[in-house]
């Protein structure tokens, strides 16, 4: 750790801080989760991938699981050890007082071949806790066990870039009643009576059921209510057996028949709130976060799942995901979401045109996901952003202009927190 620290300040030391009136330049790490493509990522980034091996994440910023490499002609260094010994440069004194020394917000790019966990993510409050829990009883960070890795909340973003589907929060009683009814099997035709009856109170034990179902009940579940999923035409019934293609007998198989099935065409996007149960099933898209790992799973995965600590999490209510309607100021569409943590905006440069970018005294990151944009400062210097290309601008820095043709993804915090 002290030689780490050593390596820093001596390859600092070499770069010097006037290097933050410039665009800080990301070299970004990729994740091979298994659930990954293995041709979408490599065909954004333009690189080889020879041995097929899946490419799921691309992660943008200083989360310290993976915190992006800054480069300069000098050296590179880590973008969170940068903001460790630089915090007022990179993020500026507002977002420091707002969200403390940290970049608030995380980047990715996702592409999923298959589903990834069903996942609930802690509030603010309940992540400070859980993790001052943890910490005090001393389950290591990286513990398989360990659901609170950090103390920070993670409400997440997800733009679609092809067409995306993930199952979203629970479903109107009515409905979740319709689809146990037109399965037809016995122990789900009597849930359905106790939710017609019980209505959202039902949910809490129902749900409960579903997720402690050991693989023999799955499977039996499965093989019972099979007539149903193959000759019903209900889209529900066909998620269903695709995820029971991807993870035979695993209890969250089940998860459609309770959560919204969601569709995204590209350029859609949709919030997932804090406590609220959701899967990515397959797509590609942008997802960007406050900056945690808070994650407690409930199914579609051989990790380890709380149970416990998941049915305290997860707020048994039903809701309608919404599509965000971005407000569209020019070339920019910003899509708002309720927490301030982050937005995300998608700007959309045809030649001729001028965009002005870092005009605020917090930090901004930029992400070139088609053409080729100029990024021209305040004394004419100029640099070029072309496609997977990203660059964070310091706080210190301000008078950016884009221009060119193509479409660039940028995330600050939310802007009217801003002076
Ligand atoms: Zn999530």
């Amino acid at each position: 750790m002290k030689m780490k620290e050593e390596t820093f300040q001596a390859v600092w030391q070499a770069i010097g801080s006037e290097s933050l009136q410039q665009p800080l330049w990301l070299k970004n790490s990729l994740q091979h989760y298994e659930w990954g493509t293995t041709d979408v990522l490599p065909w954004l980034l333009g690189i080889a991938n020879p041995e097929q091996q899946p490419q799921a994440e691309v992660w943008v910023g200083a989360h310290p699981k993976a915190p992006s490499e800054v480069i300069f002609p000098e050296g590179s260094v880590m973008l969170d050890k940068l903001i460790d010994s630089q915090p007022h440069a990179v993020l500026g004194a507002h977002s420091i007082t707002r969200f403390g020394p940290k970049l608030p917000f995380l980047f990715k790019i996702l592409s999923a071949r298959k589903a990834l966990s069903i996942q609930v993510h802690p509030d603010l409050a309940q992540a400070q806790a859980g993790f001052a829990h943890e910490e005090a009883v001393g389950i290591p960070i990286t513990a398989p066990e360990r659901n609170y890795p950090d103390a920070n909340h993670k409400p997440e973003l997800l733009y679609a870039l092809t067409p995306f589907y993930g199952l979203i929060g629970f479903r109107p009683i009515d409905e979740i009643v319709r689809l146990l009814t037109l399965a037809g099997e016995q122990q789900l035709l009597q849930w359905a009576e106790h939710l017609q009856k019980g209505r959202e109170s039902a949910l809490v034990p129902f749900y409960r059921w579903l997720l402690l179902l050991s693989h023999k009940e799955v499977t039996h579940l499965l093989s019972a209510i099979s007539p149903s999923l193959q000759f019903n035409p209900e889209p529900t019934f066909t998620e269903i057996q695709r995820l029971a293609h991807e993870y035979p007998a695993d209890s969250g198989v089940l998860a459609p028949l309770v959560l919204n099935l969601v569709s995204l065409v590209p350029g859609e996007a949709i919030f997932i709130p804090a406590r609220t149960p959701h899967a990515y099933l397959r797509g590609t898209g942008i997802e960007v976060m406050a900056c945690s790992d808070n994650v407690l799973r409930a199914g579609l995965t051989p990790k380890h799942i709380s149970p416990g600590e998941l049915l305290n999490t997860v707020i048994f209510q039903s809701m309608q995901p919404e599509i965000i309607r971005p407000a569209v100021v020019g070339m920019e569409q910003r899509f708002s979401v309720p927490v301030d943590d982050f937005e995300l905006s998608i700007v959309r440069l045809q030649q001729g045109d001028h965009f002005p970018a870092g005009m605020s005294a917090d930090a901004e990151l930029l992400y070139c996901l088609k053409g080729e944009v100029s990024l021209t400062n305040e004394l004419g210097e100029s640099w070029l952003l072309a496609p997977a290309t990203s660059v964070l601008l310091p706080a210190a820095s301000t008078g950016w202009q884009l221009s060119g043709y193509g479409k660039i993804a940028r995330v600050r915090i939310r802007p009217s927190l801003m002076h």
